[in-house]
């Protein structure tokens, strides 16, 4: 990571998404997706103020659960929220290219991934996923301690793989797990800043 681009700092990215995630979860709140902030970004380009991993599961929609809108979220979405070199290089260039200094794993709960890790051992390319998954959560059974472990094990290889400097530093990135509880709406971030 080098050469990086200087965006909002993780913690005031971090404040955003929790604050975005309360107006969500007590009024319903949306983001801005409107024809003016449509041209806007379309004009002057993006500058996302965080990025997000997440699961591709329907119910699970990062830009709806933090109310944001075009422009506000760089979101990776995987079968899982699992990490391999195409979600790498999607985080490398969302921090070196886009300023972004904070990306949130948001897994959840219900998780068909990670309930497929635990109970099945799929065929084709769906192994990879629940391979990646087991890797993360080795012999938990419990779905929603699998899920946080899965969210916590994405954050761990993005750290280790992209050598990234921690966020007191100033050009750090910061990696934070999350997990989304589908049935409130809520997410719960599993480390703080
Ligand atoms: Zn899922």
């Amino acid at each position: 990571m080098n050469g990086m681009k200087k965006g909002i700092g993780a913690r005031e990215a971090l404040g955003l998404l929790k604050k975005g995630n309360d107006r969500y979860v007590r009024e319903n709140a949306r983001g801005d997706t409107g024809p003016e902030r449509r041209l806007e970004t379309a004009r002057n380009g993006q500058a996302p103020f965080a990025a997000v991993i997440c699961c591709s599961d329907s119910r699970s929609i990062p830009e709806a659960v933090f109310a944001c809108g075009i422009g506000d979220l760089f979101v990776i979405r995987v079968a899982g929220n699992v990490i391999d070199d195409h979600q790498l290089g999607s985080v490398e260039y969302a921090a070196d290219h886009l300023g972004v200094r904070l990306v949130v794993v948001l897994g959840h709960t219900h998780c068909g991934a990670v309930e497929a890790a635990i109970h099945h051992d799929p065929d084709g390319y769906v192994k990879t996923i629940t391979d990646e998954v087991l890797r993360s959560i080795g012999n938990e059974t419990d779905p929603l301690r699998a899920a946080c472990l899965n969210a916590e094990g994405s954050v761990r290889r993005i750290e280790e793989s992209l050598g990234i400097r921690k966020h007191e530093s100033e050009d750090g990135l910061a990696v934070l797990p999350a997990v989304l509880d589908i049935e409130t709406g809520r997410v719960r971030f599993l480390k703080e800043l």
